[in-house]
């Protein structure tokens, strides 16, 4: 019988298997690291007197609690500039890389590795980051670990694992002009719910996935996670190929030609077996908003918000109560009728270059609506930055009303300045939307960045059609 690609990328780094039902121990070939999961890690090789084992495959960010304005500036917030501060210290200490805040490769964790290369088919790559599925779009087996697992890391460059199931979710057909690849994980999510993916790696396949791009493929492996899964994949194929050359630790000439033909080896066997297959008709998809409070509570943007009273099941009856509640919604009312006040555009999964093309093509033109309290444009890396303000995007956002920002986590979670105040309502096009996640009381709904311009000139949640 044939292996799956995951399965591929797991026996490919095997370091011992462990048999009668403990884990296998597993190389890993990347470690991401940011100032929020790393600090107990250092310390903890520090009490017991160790050194990274392979300090060249660590590297680290600034992200989560970066202020993405006035960054040259003392930071005002104590315990965030602990935070950053402790991890300066630490990747001094140890020699590990860092890309601080003002650095030009600095950024969201998730972003600025594929940007410069350092994401590749093939690898495992692990980070104490519940969105490190995100680099499963290069074909990589990358998942978010805990801090005692950092720690190991950073001591062996192995970590112990038992095998996941796994898990092919086909999106078949074409993706209509209006849907993107946010639309396509969020309507993954509110099909398999939030735990339908939970103890898989998921395989995404089919025709709308190898059409989209490499910023696209990172949207739909980022969210795996807000269904469970361990870890989101896709196949490297041309277009893999084709983002990678060049980039700055992409392997090179004779290297480039042998890694090239491995990572064409590294896709699922016709004769493989699947633990768990689902069929997705991306025909049939078009924009998708949340209503809720978490990621699986979405609808196609026509709907209306679901009467609770018509869920048969009581445990999802009463956490639409509860979420329809907390987010200040009537049952019944149309998604489209919602007045919004602040628009998101950024994270680590939809603030890359392809993303801010899709919100300027569509606010070009435009000011933001009466009603709109604020617009944040934030790209997720100062890379991404650069790109979009040499294309001009920058002028687009500040002309329609944006705030242009630094790279960063910003207002994907209340963690650094940019926070709603309780009640205020988002439409953001990060992944979360927990209640509380953008600020204590926020609501957010989550959208895609075509979505999310469109509403900012609507002032109510819009598609692009509606302009
Ligand atoms: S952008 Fe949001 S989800 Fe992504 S790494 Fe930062 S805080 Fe986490």
């Amino acid at each position: 019988m044939g292996t799956t690609l995951a399965e591929k990328v797991w026996a490919d780094h095997l370091v011992r298997k462990g048999g009668d039902g403990a884990p296998d121990l597993l190389y890993i070939d990347l470690m991401l690291m940011h100032e929020v999961t790393s600090p107990q890690a250092f310390e903890g090789l520090r009490l017991a007197g160790r050194k990274p084992r392979h300090v060249d495959q660590l590297i680290a960010t600034e992200d989560h609690n970066t202020p993405t304005v006035d960054i040259d500036r003392p930071n005002p917030d104590k315990t965030s500039a602990l935070q950053l501060s402790t991890l300066e210290k630490n990747c001094k200490e140890f020699g590990v890389r860092l890309h601080p805040l003002g650095d030009a490769d600095q950024g969201i964790v998730h972003a600025f590795a594929p940007i410069l290369g350092l994401t590749q088919p093939g690898m495992t790559i692990v980070c104490g980051d519940s969105h490190t599925s995100t680099h499963g779009a290069f074909g990589a087996l990358a998942f978010g670990i805990g801090t005692s697992e950092v720690e190991h890391v950073m001591a062996t460059q192995t970590l112990s694992l038992k095998p996941f199931k796994t898990m092919a979710i086909n999106v078949n057909g074409k993706l209509p002009a209006d849907a993107t690849a946010k639309d396509i994980i969020l309507a993954i999510i509110a099909k398999i719910g939030t735990g339908g993916g939970q103890g898989y790696v998921i395989e995404y396949r089919g025709e709308a996935i190898r059409d989209l791009t490499m910023d696209e493929r990172m949207t739909v492996c980022n969210m795996s996670i807000e269904a469970g899964a361990r870890a989101g994949m896709i196949a490297p194929d041309e277009t893999t190929f084709e983002y990678l050359k060049g980039r700055p630790h992409a392997p090179e000439g004779e290297m480039w030609d042998k890694a090239v033909a491995y990572w064409k080896t590294l896709k699922t066997d016709d004769d493989a077996v699947f633990d768990k297959v689902v069929d997705i008709d991306a025909t049939k998809l078009g924009p998708y908003v949340t209503w809720g409070t978490n990621p699986g509570q979405g609808l196609p943007i026509t709907a209306d918000v679901p009467d609770p009273a018509k869920i048969a099941d009581a445990t999802e009856r009463s956490a639409a109560e509860r979420a329809i509640k907390y987010m200040g919604l009537k049952p019944g009312m149309p998604i489209k009728d919602i007045a919004v006040d602040t628009v998101f555009i950024g994270s680590c999964t939809n603030g890359r270059i392809d993303d801010l093309r899709q919100a300027a093509a569509i606010m070009k033109g435009h000011h933001k609506a009466k009603n709109i309290h604020r617009v944040l444009v934030v790209p997720a890396s100062s890379r991404v930055r650069l790109e979009a303000e040499k294309e001009g995007l920058d002028k687009v956002f500040k002309d329609f009303g944006a705030e242009w920002r630094n790279a960063g986590c910003s207002m994907c979670l209340g963690m650094n300045p940019d926070k709603l105040v309780p009640d205020e309502r988002s439409i953001s096009t990060s992944n979360r939307n927990f209640e509380g996640r953008q600020g204590k009381g926020s609501r957010t709904h989550l959208a895609s960045p075509a979505v999310a311009a469109a509403t900012a000139i609507r002032g109510t949640i819009s598609s692009p059609a509606d302009l």
